[in-house]
């Protein structure tokens, strides 16, 4: 069962896109706006950057087929659709993403309730701040598995194991959220996510952009 209001989503996101944005990030020149209006489209690449709670099933569009499930341990998914910028293979655009959010198998919460026991409440704030990091090309801050160790950090630094992972590490929003048994409330930046972010997209090169 869902129960937050519509009204209530669209507070978090555009709460949750100000945490990233420029007016909170002065050394980055990005800038996040929540669109008016409602659309029912689907995860798919249509220009749309779109936000779904799945509260029937945890699937991509809420599919019946066994290949479109998502596993239920997972809060949320964002697919993201990049192209390779022209000239330069090795950078990629990110022009869409869809987040997919589990309404099935969790609750969202905005008034800061969260919950580990049955109804599995998540702070709805917190899941988008992470997801949106996604969105904006930054991956996790530590290794989910032996296999994602071979990832470095921009520094060349090979990734840390999450479950070794320090109280910086686990304080930072790309500190993976979706699998988490925790229910965690971040609704900040930590340092290093904002170093990543202005590292990413500084001020004055966005500002040439325009
Ligand atoms: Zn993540």
């Amino acid at each position: 069962m869902f129960i937050v209001s519509e009204a209530e989503v669209r507070r978090a996101v555009a709460e949750a896109l100000a945490v990233w944005d420029h007016r909170n990030n002065p050394c980055s020149g990005v800038e996040l706006r929540l669109a008016e209006g409602t659309t029912d489209n689907e995860v798919v690449e249509d220009g749309v950057s779109s936000l779904s709670f799945r509260e029937e099933r945890w699937s991509r569009n809420g599919r019946a087929e066994v290949l479109a499930r998502y596993p239920a341990n997972m809060l949320a998914l964002t697919s993201l659709y990049a192209k390779p910028r022209p000239g330069q293979p090795m950078v990629a655009e990110i022009g869409e993403a869809d987040i997919e959010l589990n309404a099935v198998d969790f609750r969202f919460s905005t008034d800061g309730r969260v919950s580990q026991s049955v109804s599995r409440t998540r702070d709805l704030q917190t899941v988008l701040i992470h997801e949106i990091g996604h969105i904006l090309g930054l991956g996790h801050n530590c290794a989910m598995t032996e296999r994602e160790r071979r990832f470095v950090d921009n520094q060349g630094h090979r990734l840390p194991l999450c479950s070794a992972a320090g109280s910086a590490l686990r304080s930072a929003a790309m500190f993976p959220v979706e699998s988490l048994a925790t229910a965690p409330i971040l609704r900040d930046l930590s340092p290093d996510d904002r170093k990543v972010l202005c590292a990413l997209y500084p001020v004055r090169a966005s500002a040439r952009k325009r």
